[in-house]
């Protein structure tokens, strides 16, 4: 039996593509897709601005939400139909790395939707190396599957998040507010942040106020630096989150946090990019500079439990929906940012 997948042939070559449906060996699962949402990464590897660790004719897909359709010999505990998800991290378990607790981070480290195959397509096999690392989440409670597709960048987020470990009371920036952005918001008020400030485009200032933002933005530069300045009585945040690529907010995000302040530099900026900034802002305000990129297979179930447990609300990042055969409009809409989340439904 055949199926439709969105086959990244090469640089600029993202196609439908019958391929056959994957039959699960021994050990193996096969998950009927329901919902793929797409983010930037995705199109910075169909334009091959992004090319560490894409395999030529991979199926595409990182951000996916299924049901169990077959099992392999040996699979146990695994109901057919059940609502899941999976880490999209395979890693070795025994570099440096995943010993000292950062997994996502593996020397040898491979993602679902770039070496191994994703979730835009109708099934996708979760092989049986992931099966055995325990990279299955099923869900505890059914919720709609363009959400539990989030709980791929909700996780990200939350490994991001951990390291700033925000705390009931603090003031959060957060710096952007594309898809990323909203969620910071979101995990940030249920972090128990009182005064969550976004600054961002304008259009997207509404949708910061729904995720839970306090105040809205859409300044930049010093203006935008006064402007929480003035929100937080002249002793900055606890929290900035830097949740775009844009170098200038690089400085400006210590310059925004209060004397023993956490920064947190979400997005990825551009490689090989380099930037002024003032050390003597870490040094004397006794800032704590924190990364974040991928995420641990621990977070994605804190994710999946979060969302399932409605506790998470993420619905207004979802705002368009394609099927699978319109894919090429799909890509279009994120391309064109014409809304926040774009989802494909196979
Ligand atoms: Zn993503
Ligand atoms: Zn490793």
């Amino acid at each position: 039996m055949d199926m439709n997948a969105a086959v990244l042939h090469k640089v600029d070559d993202l196609r439908l593509t019958q391929v056959p449906v994957p039959v699960p060996g021994a050990g193996e699962v096969l998950l009927k897709i329901e919902a793929n949402t797409i983010c930037g990464t995705d199109l910075r590897y169909i334009s091959g601005a992004k090319t560490t660790g894409v395999r030529p004719g991979v199926i595409m897909g990182h951000e996916f939400a299924g049901r169990i359709e077959a099992v392999g010999e040996g699979v146990e505990g695994v109901p057919l139909g059940a609502q899941a998800t999976c880490s999209i991290v395979l890693s070795c378990l025994r570099c440096d790395r995943c010993m000292g607790g950062r997994e996502h981070l593996c020397e040898k480290l491979r993602l679902f939707g770039s070496a191994v195959d994703g979730g835009l397509a109708e099934y996708m096999l979760v092989p049986r190396e992931a099966m055995d690392h325990g990279n299955l989440v099923l869900v505890p409670q059914e919720l709609p599957a363009t959400m539990l597709a989030l709980a791929e960048p909700v996780s990200c987020v939350l490994n991001g998040a951990n390291q700033v470990n925000t705390q009931p009371g603090d003031t959060v920036v957060v710096l952007g507010t594309g898809p990323i952005g909203l969620l910071h918001i979101a995990v940030a008020k249920l972090a128990g942040a009182t005064t969550i400030i976004a600054g961002g485009r304008a259009g997207r200032l509404e949708p910061a106020l729904a995720m839970g933002a306090t105040h809205a933005y859409d300044l930049t530069g010093d203006a935008l630096t006064k402007q929480v300045l003035a929100d937080t009585g002249g002793r900055g945040a606890d929290v900035v989150i830097v949740a775009v690529g844009s170098l200038p907010l690089a400085n400006q995000a210590l310059e925004m946090a209060a004397i023993g302040g956490r920064v947190n530099y979400f997005g990825g900026f551009p490689k090989g990019s380099t930037v002024e900034m003032d050390p003597n802002l870490i040094h004397y305000n006794e800032l704590v500079v924190t990364g974040g990129s991928n995420a641990r297979r621990a977070d994605v179930v804190q994710a999946v439990n979060l969302l399932s447990s409605g506790r998470l609300e993420v619905a207004p990042v979802v705002t368009h929906q394609f099927p699978l055969t319109e894919l090429d409009a799909a890509l279009e809409a994120v391309r064109e940012r014409h809304g926040l989340k774009v989802a494909v439904l196979p």
